[in-house]
């Protein structure tokens, strides 16, 4: 629409006016060395603006910042329920701001606008809502050491200090959203960086952390590179956590660089997520809830669900259905509301999946749909790529081990007399354990196989989405720890045993 177009052509202008800054300690800023990098849209691969790019300097800047906000001045005084007021307030913010918001997302991100909106913005709010409330509810305990009336023991929950939050692309606003809120309702202070992809949405919440009052430090904003400004802020001595997402590759780097102090360390990293559809399922639900798991963002999802493994008797069925999805899912320019999938987030993502897709063929997978960077006027310049289905698949071929990251679903078959354990060594065959989907009307079997499998969220007939209030978080090479509900506050606090002598 008109309205839409001069929306984008405003924003496209401020953006190309003059370099994002960045926010530390309350103050917009270039960076020290004057150096900037560049994003661009990746539905057409043109370039949307020039950043700031932090160096030491300026990350040793923002954690100094965060320090003395964490120290001194109103933050440390604050009574909960006036931190929780502030989340409260910043929520509303961005849900006034929401349009504006979802915009800069799907520029950024490419992501199509109507999830722009459902998820960026929605799920931003609901994060703040949620750990508002967990703001006044955090308590310590009284314990009974010895004989009663000898001591006094209690142990007294602290917020953790100055954390260090680094986000990736995908999912830019809610994902900082999401770390800062339980930060935030803790004490803690922060230094958060955006992926150097897309920045652009956590610069505006930025604005609107400031116009709801948060005081200055408690937030900064540092925009660069990951092996610049990532790196010198992972392994800062005066940062007491580090909360990471993002590739498994870097999240081992993030473990070295917090050996320097011992940092605390929260990793959510890589998945390859398994679906399990049984002869039995509800085929008109577990069909397109296949093809969504996997071409949602265009497979840009940490827990998208990567591996199809599919009851012969009805293999050809589900095969048929989901291929019939990606052939029909509309994908396109990111900016109509019809559309489903938009693009991978830049040429490197781009290369990375088609690489991916050859790798599987010449280990003996088939193509069963897609496959091929998108062809067309309509893409022409983006980072568009077929939704894709490999069939033929197995265990030991690359495609079915790492991470893909783009729209491509790796199927194979299972028979009626392989039992719960073997499906299960089915789902944990890679080293990830981040999520896992099943969908069968014996829900006796669907409770057996979700005990056995190692992943940190598994959805039996379907998904609510994520939902803050629920832990998220994978076994083994998909993170450490937990983000969201009870565990993701408590996991931003340090237990203090204290013992007082009454005899
Ligand atoms: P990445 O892990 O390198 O980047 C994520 C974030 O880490 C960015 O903010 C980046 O600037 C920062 N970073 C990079 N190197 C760093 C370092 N040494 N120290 C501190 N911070 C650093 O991810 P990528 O290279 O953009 O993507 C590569 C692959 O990672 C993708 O193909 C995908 O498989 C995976 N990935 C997973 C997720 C997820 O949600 N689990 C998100 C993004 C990417």
């Amino acid at each position: 629409s008109e309205d839409l177009n001069s929306r984008v052509a405003a924003l496209q202008a401020q953006w190309s006016t003059s370099p994002a800054k960045m926010l530390i300690g309350g103050q917009w800023r270039e960076s020290q060395s004057g150096e900037t990098f560049t994003t661009e849209n990746p539905a057409t691969g043109k370039i949307l603006s020039q950043v700031a790019a932090a160096g030491e300097a300026d990350i040793n800047d923002a954690v100094a910042a965060a320090r003395k906000a964490f120290e001194s001045g109103p933050w440390p005084k604050m009574k909960p329920d006036q931190r929780a007021k502030l989340l409260l307030d910043l929520a509303d913010l961005i849900e006034k701001n929401g349009d504006e918001l979802a915009l800069i997302e799907t520029l950024d991100v490419g992501r199509p606008i109507q999830f722009s909106r459902m998820i960026d913005v929605a799920g931003s709010v609901g994060q703040l809502r949620y750990n508002a409330g967990w703001a006044t509810k955090l308590t310590g305990e009284t314990h009974e050491v010895s004989a009663p009336g000898e001591w006094l023991s209690y142990v007294l929950r602290e917020p953790i200090g100055v954390c260090a939050q680094i986000v990736p692309w995908n999912f830019p606003l809610v994902m900082a959203v999401g770390k800062l809120a339980p930060a935030l309702a803790a004490g803690c202070t922060v230094v958060l960086k955006p992926a150097e992809q897309t920045p652009l949405s956590t610069l505006r919440l930025g604005q609107l952390i400031q116009e709801a009052g948060i005081p200055d430090g408690v937030v900064n904003i540092v925009t660069g590179l990951g092996r610049t400004a990532g790196a010198a802020l992972a392994s800062h001595m005066d940062i007491d956590k580090v909360a990471f997402t993002g590739s498994t590759q870097t999240g081992r780097a993030i473990i070295d660089a917090s050996k320097t102090n011992f940092k605390r360390v929260q990793l959510e990293l890589g998945g390859k997520s398994p679906t399990f559809i049984f002869a039995d399922a509800d085929l008109s639900k577990a069909i397109p809830a296949a093809a969504m798991g996997i071409f949602f963002n265009a497979g840009q999802v940490c827990a998208a669900g990567s591996r199809l493994f599919v009851a012969e008797e009805v293999a050809d069925q589900v095969l048929e259905g989901v291929a019939g999805m990606a052939k029909m899912l509309k994908v396109g320019n990111t900016l109509n509301t019809d559309t489903v999938i938009g693009p991978l987030v830049s040429n490197i993502q781009l290369e990375r999946v088609t690489g991916y897709v050859q790798s599987g063929q010449s280990e003996g997978a088939e193509v069963l749909v897609g496959g091929k960077r998108k062809e067309g006027d309509e893409y022409a310049g983006g980072y568009y790529v077929e939704p894709t289905v490999l069939v033929e698949t197995k265990a030991s071929m690359k495609v079915r081990k790492e991470e893909i990251f783009g729209p491509v679903l790796c199927a194979a078959r299972f028979s009626a007399d392989e039992d719960v354990e073997q499906l299960a060594a089915y789902g944990n065959e890679t080293e990830f354990g981040l999520a896992a989907s099943i969908y069968t009307n014996d829900i006796t079997k669907a409770h057996k196989l979700a005990r056995r499998l190692k992943a940190g969220s598994v959805r039996i007939n379907g998904s609510p989405g994520v939902d803050p209030a629920l832990p998220l978080g994978g076994y083994k090479a998909s993170g450490w720890g937990r983000e969201n509900g009870k565990s993701g506050i408590e996991a931003y606090t340090e237990l203090k045993s204290v013992t007082v002598g009454l005899g």
